[in-house]
């Protein structure tokens, strides 16, 4: 399955049955070679539609819709995903000079899906990543 397809797969069955099919409350569905990491209480996986190679999403396991609902264990295991993914990043790929660190809270502050998704995306050089607005 190609990550455009999967991404308009997750939107698709978001659209019909909210919060019990879920596509990121159910990982199995990703398939393994979406999954990178992953701990007690979250994990992370490359981005479906990347802004920039390597861009990884870390996300909650329990349903929660905002970054501002985690729990403080929730927020300390997203981290430590946040600083292995990093490190992982730089580690495959030299030429990564930056991160942009970002989360979209609310439908108007552009969240799509209604899972808190913590988004770590690889500037480098020689293309521009957008800084999140
Ligand atoms: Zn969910």
């Amino acid at each position: 399955m190609n990550e455009i397809f999967l991404y308009r797969w997750i939107l698709g069955i978001w659209g019909k049955n909210a919060q019990t099919s879920c596509i990121f409350c159910n990982l199995s569905n990703f398939g393994t070679a979406q999954e990178l990491t992953k701990n007690t209480s979250a994990y992370s996986i490359l981005a479906p539609e990347p802004i920039s190679k390597y861009h990884t999403i870390v996300l909650p396991k329990r349903h929660v819709t905002s970054y501002f609902d985690l729990t403080t264990t929730e927020l300390t295991n997203i981290n430590k995903l946040v600083f292995a993914s990093q490190k992982k990043t730089k580690t495959r790929d030299p030429s990564v000079v930056g991160f942009n660190i970002f989360v979209n809270v609310g439908e108007a502050a552009g969240q799509t899906i209604p899972h808190c998704q913590i988004h770590l995306v690889p500037v480098r050089l020689s293309t521009s990543s957008p800084s999140p607005s």
